[in-house]
């Protein structure tokens, strides 16, 4: 495999320099019309009763009254919240509609009937669900929740590839801008990029950004992969010898990677995949002890679900994925904003690579 690319795994715009790392902090408090009584906890009794084992009485006190606002208004406003995985538990099972991986969640932007659509994720996903919902409107809690990975390389980046390795078609992941993807001929996600590699028939191709994925995927094919050196700063911090440390200290521990961690990561674990399928792996398996080796919230999230599961949690957090809040969300809703757009000359080339997954991957 062939490693290509100037920017560093931590290049991250000024905007996301400053993300907020801790998971529930708010900055205000947003006016709703409900406070927690007797009557709105028997009312919400039902929602908390699926986050009962991540999330506290005394934290249910807060969330209560704004999870009901925020679905009232959905409801008003013919909204649907698609919920990243790596959401907290109260946003991820109390006001998301479609929950799931960025494959997923692309899915049902493309078809929902609803007329707005608010992504509970990062702005490369708000913008995926622009490409493929064009007419709806999507808004964005927090416009500057980025991403190390789409921060990693630019249009004239992926324009200089193609000048330097002419013929070799271009795989982005998505975790990519729209000018990325408007550059490249097909997207791919973590479930399903070996099959979009071997899906174009050819001895050679670019799988950008992520060089832990193509590496991962590298594994997998016969294709030659040429990748770019972005990385994902939050898989990147795991270590192979912290995987050994941990099964060494925890006994009949499962432990279960996300491609976008380094290879001895990888090579230390019990099984490798997009969080659709660690989800699915442990909710089929249900091992006794378990590390999700990926962002954790979704620990958090597939708890809530396996009460009879231990999770060993090294809590790596996404810094861009934690600035999503019930706080703003509800905002997003009653505001109307962040509305996220794509130049149309673009969207309409992105779209092309988006769509071809989708087809691809059907
Ligand atoms: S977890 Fe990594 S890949 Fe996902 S949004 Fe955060 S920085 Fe990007």
């Amino acid at each position: 495999m062939e490693l290509v690319g100037a920017h560093s795994a931590h290049t991250l715009s000024a905007s996301e320099d400053v993300a907020s790392c801790a998971p529930r902090a708010r900055a205000k408090e947003p006016v709703t019309p409900y406070t927690f009584t007797p009557a709105l906890k028997r009312e919400m009794a039902p929602l908390y009763e699926r986050v009962k084992h991540v999330v506290t009485p005394m934290e249910w006190v807060h969330y209560a009254p704004i999870v009901k606002a925020i679905n009232e208004l959905k409801v008003k406003r013919n909204a649907v919240i698609l919920a990243h995985n790596y959401m907290t538990p109260e946003i991820f099972h109390c006001v998301g509609d479609f929950k799931g991986d960025s494959l997923q969640l692309a899915k049902e932007a493309a078809r929902t009937e609803a007329d707005v659509i608010v992504q509970a994720g990062v702005h490369f996903m708000a913008e995926t669900s622009k490409l493929l919902s064009p007419d709806k409107t999507v808004l964005i809690p927090d416009p500057l929740a980025g991403c190390s990975l789409a921060s990693s390389i630019t249009p004239e980046d992926v324009r200089a590839l193609r000048a330097a390795y002419p013929g070799v078609p271009i795989v982005t992941y998505v975790n990519t801008s729209a000018a990325v993807k408007a550059e490249c001929d097909i997207t791919c996600t973590s479930s399903n990029a070996v099959k979009i590699v071997e899906s174009l028939g050819v001895p050679r191709v670019l799988l950008i950004p992520d060089q832990y994925l193509a590496k991962y995927v590298q594994t997998k094919t016969k294709v030659e992969i040429i990748a770019w050196k972005g990385a994902c700063e939050v898989h990147e911090r795991f270590t192979g010898e912290e995987m050994n440390a941990m099964r060494e200290a925890e006994p009949g521990l499962k432990i279960i990677a996300h491609p976008e961690c380094p290879p001895d990561v990888i090579n230390a674990s019990d099984f490798t995949g997009s969080t659709a399928a660690m989800i699915d792996w442990v909710k089929t398996k249900r091992p006794a002890k378990v590390v999700l080796v990926t962002e954790c919230s979704m620990a958090s999230n597939v708890a809530a679900e396996a009460p009879d599961v231990e999770f060993v949690r090294p809590c790596n957090l996404c810094p861009h994925m934690k600035r999503i809040s019930l706080e703003n969300i509800y905002e997003a809703l009653l505001y109307n904003r962040y509305e996220v757009t794509v130049d149309p000359v673009v969207a309409e080339k992105a779209r092309r690579a988006v769509e071809r997954m989708v087809e691809a991957s059907a």
